[in-house]
């Protein structure tokens, strides 16, 4: 990778003087540096420059004449890193777009573009990936004489079968592969092998014909040519991956990469190797925040020389240079892990919207509860609506919903006697059930009952968790724990009791009416230990639990075929919350778990916990009607002058002195009024959460009619927040923000 430029060759080529660089450092502009002997440098080539006293690796991101600086004060680039562009024409364009939209600074941008490795001077060089194959003996072993106690071998053979696998999908299989790869290895079933540079089949295995829906679908998006963006529109179990899998096999076969970004939770060793086993014989690399600088720096780096073929990734991915790129993906588009919540605010399914359009190439973004935002655009005619209205599977039926109103209904720690009925008929029949509450810990607060303290946190407005199992009581803010108190801390009475549900409350209470069944809960709690989901989630296959309980990690695309119910708990607080996309994102929450009931042959039943069933949202859910359920929220929100019926931004401050933060916001506030441009300027409020971490929170809403006025507006507010006092504060702007 690291190649010291060719000297004759530069000079022949036409250099200039001055290249400007983009640095990883919080000031919105490119630095001046010489090139005194006028090597060629291409925009998008690494370059070492000095800066301060130190060195470091910055992005080429222009060569011009001249230089605003005096000459004498321009130090010269020290050294070119790469022999050519990391970052290709079209991704600096793309980062410049972003740090213009999101008025972020254009060197932080584009530096976090790069995978760390590479934003460091350490020479990176591409590996030979490992890869592994049956060998002539492994081929023409009968998998079913093979000892089936050996099951990790036994899962790695039957993987190899499929194809090719890299070591990370060996990985993948469990976290014992590496042991069975090497027994294997040594008993000469399996031998390593080189990467073919260029399959040329793309074979494609695919057991299903399409539905006529799936087919629809296909066409529409193959028809149109250049760019085009699509929402695939589609009920859970309809088959949306299929339609996937068959574009991204035609964008194969016509010789380009494809890009599928799908939401955090759902990037799983188990989805990488589901698409390799679609593709055995198309390079597949994953790009998310789990792997390690090494991991990522080779997996961009096939992404980035055009080696790998299917890029599958979390929103980071959305920036992966991919000189053939032919078709992106949006799975689940609605789901809030697309945005990044700190640094450069963006969310990755914009950011691939507006990739697409730049490179024209087509881009489907898929849901079963598209957001507000991408369902108005389809119904507008900006995006092509595809709709998927039935489940691909013959015998898969959508499940029945029914709510159980709660104010009428005898409760034991939160759960009815409706629900513990219809979970003693699955455990007699030998089917699973899932419980959804979404909340971790056993009770959200523990309180006294002589005098009503509450546990709060010292640091957060907010309250401290109960969690029983370790006796703690922990802050799921700022992470502040400490012992559950023997007694009250104001007036030392000794009942203290918990309120309020969470799922370790919900397991244990089941364990009690059932003690025979198999419990497991799944919760960021139960997984914390790298590999446990996994684990996890096999035991699921294998029907090795009876009774899940679990917050929306469990709501997420898994295929569970012994699951036929689904009982959800407390989901009223986002009726009532002051968030206005609240009742957005638990429909789709609820649909995403319900989705999960009676995927297979047997019927699905959801059961919901309710003080209100007779709400629209619930309505909507019983009739598996999203269509109605988003017209009547697009009526709401456009009655009431929010998203997509404008565009905001938000300027968020915090600190530990009130006064400063109010301050600072009231001054941005005085400005932006001043600036009398069309946009409308709210006023300084609290934060939803108003302190954390002993950090004051308050923030400004800003917002217009037009993304442009809005925009301009940006441009002329933005250089004045630079000149405000704001020593001890941190603030931030968001563009389009998802969280208030
Ligand atoms: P979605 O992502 O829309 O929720 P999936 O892609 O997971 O749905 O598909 C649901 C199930 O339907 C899967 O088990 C899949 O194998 C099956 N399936 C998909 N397409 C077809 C088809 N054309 N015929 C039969 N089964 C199908
Ligand atoms: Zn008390
Ligand atoms: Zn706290």
């Amino acid at each position: 990778m690291r190649v010291a430029p060719n000297l004759d060759v530069a000079s022949i080529l036409c250099a200039a003087p001055i290249v400007r660089v983009a640095l990883d450092v919080p000031l919105p502009t490119l630095f001046d540096y010489a090139n005194p002997e006028l090597i060629n440098i291409i925009p998008g080539q690494r370059v070492i420059i000095p800066f301060g006293s130190a060195q470091m690796v910055g992005v080429a991101m222009e060569c011009v004449a001249d230089s605003a600086v005096p000459l004498a004060r321009i130090k010269p680039v020290l050294q070119v890193l790469d022999e050519n562009p990391l970052l290709s024409a079209e991704l600096l364009a793309l980062l410049r777009f972003c740090s213009d939209y999101y008025h972020h600074p254009l060197g932080a941008t584009v530096l976090s573009a790069l995978p760390a490795r590479l934003r460091s001077k350490q020479p990176v060089t591409l590996k030979q990936a490992a890869r592994y194959r049956l060998s002539a003996s492994g081929r023409s072993l009968d998998l079913n004489l093979f000892p089936k106690r050996k099951v990790v071998q036994h899962r790695l053979l039957a993987a190899l079968q499929q194809g090719v696998l890299t070591a990370a999908q060996v990985r993948a299989i469990s976290p014992s592969a590496a042991s069975a790869l090497k027994a294997l290895l040594q008993a000469g079933w399996i031998e390593p092998c080189e990467v073919s540079a260029a399959p040329s089949t793309y074979a494609f295995n695919s057991p299903h014909t399409l539905t006529a829906e799936q087919q629809q679908a296909v066409a529409a998006v193959q028809r149109a040519s250049a760019y085009s963006c699509s929402l695939l529109h589609g009920i859970t179990g309809s088959g949306k991956t299929e339609v996937y899998v068959h574009l991204m096999h035609h964008a194969l076969q016509q010789g380009q990469q494809v890009l599928l970004l799908v939401p955090e939770i759902n990037l799983t060793p188990q989805l990488e190797n589901y698409f390799h086993s679609r593709f055995p014989d198309a390079e597949l690399v994953s790009l998310h925040s789990g792997l390690n600088d090494g991991e990522r720096t080779q997996n961009w780096l096939r992404a980035q020389m055009g080696r790998a073929r299917i890029v599958l990734g979390t929103r980071l991915a959305v920036f992966t240079p991919l000189p053939q790129l032919g078709l992106i993906i949006v799975d689940e588009e609605h789901d809030a892990s697309f945005k990044q919540q700190d640094g450069l605010r963006y969310s990755a399914r914009d950011v691939a919207i507006f990739r697409a359009k730049q490179q024209g190439v087509a881009i489907v973004l898929g849901s079963a509860t598209p957001s507000l935002e991408s369902y108005y655009n389809a119904q507008s005619g900006r995006y092509q609506m595809l709709r998927l209205t039935q489940r691909a599977a013959t015998l898969a039926t959508l499940p029945q919903v029914r709510c159980i109103n709660i104010s009428n209904t005898l409760m034991a720690h939160g759960i009815s006697e409706p629900l513990l009925q219809a979970l003693a008929a699955r455990l007699q029949r030998g089917e699973q059930s899932l419980i959804f509450i979404n909340r971790r810990g056993y009770a959200p607060v523990l309180m006294c009952t002589a005098c009503g303290w509450l546990s709060g946190c010292a640091n957060c407005a907010g309250k401290l968790v109960l969690h029983l199992q370790d006796r703690m009581l922990r802050c799921h803010h700022c992470g502040h724990q400490q012992r559950v108190p023997h007694a009250c801390p104001s007036c030392g009475n000794t009942d203290l009791q918990p309120v309020g549900i969470g799922t370790q409350r919900v397991e244990s209470a089941l364990q009690e009416y059932f003690p025979q069944a198999r419990i497991l809960r799944v919760d960021r709690d139960s997984t914390r230990n790298k590999g446990t989901w996994n684990a996890m989630r096999q035991q699921i296959q294998d029907d090795a639990v009876d009774i899940l309980v679990g917050t929306q990690m469990l709501a997420k695309g898994h295929d569970f075929p012994n699951l036929t119910l689904v009982g959800v708990i407390n989901p009223d607080s986002a009726l009532y919350s002051s968030d206005f996309r609240a009742s957005e994102k638990l429909f789709a929450q609820l649909v995403q778990v319900a989705g999960r009931a009676g995927r297979a042959e047997k019927p699905g039943e959801v059961l919901i916990q309710t003080a209100f069933p007779d709400h629209p949202l619930f309505r909507a859910l019983r009739e598996h009607d999203y269509e109605n359920w988003a017209q009547t929220l697009l009526a709401e929100r456009q009655s009431a002058g929010f998203p997509p019926f404008v565009y905001q931004v938000l300027l968020r401050a915090e600190g530990k002195n009130k006064e400063e933060v109010y301050t600072f916001l009231h001054q941005a506030q005085s400005a932006a009024v001043a600036l009398d441009m069309a946009v409308e300027v709210y006023g300084v409020v609290p934060a939803a959460l108003p302190r954390r971490a002993n950090h004051l929170r308050a923030q400004l809403l800003v917002q217009s009619n037009s993304r442009k006025a809005l925009q301009q507006f940006l441009k002329a507010w933005r250089p004045l927040l630079d000149t405000l006092p704001a020593k001890k504060l941190r603030w931030s702007l968001d563009i389009d923000p998802l969280e208030f």
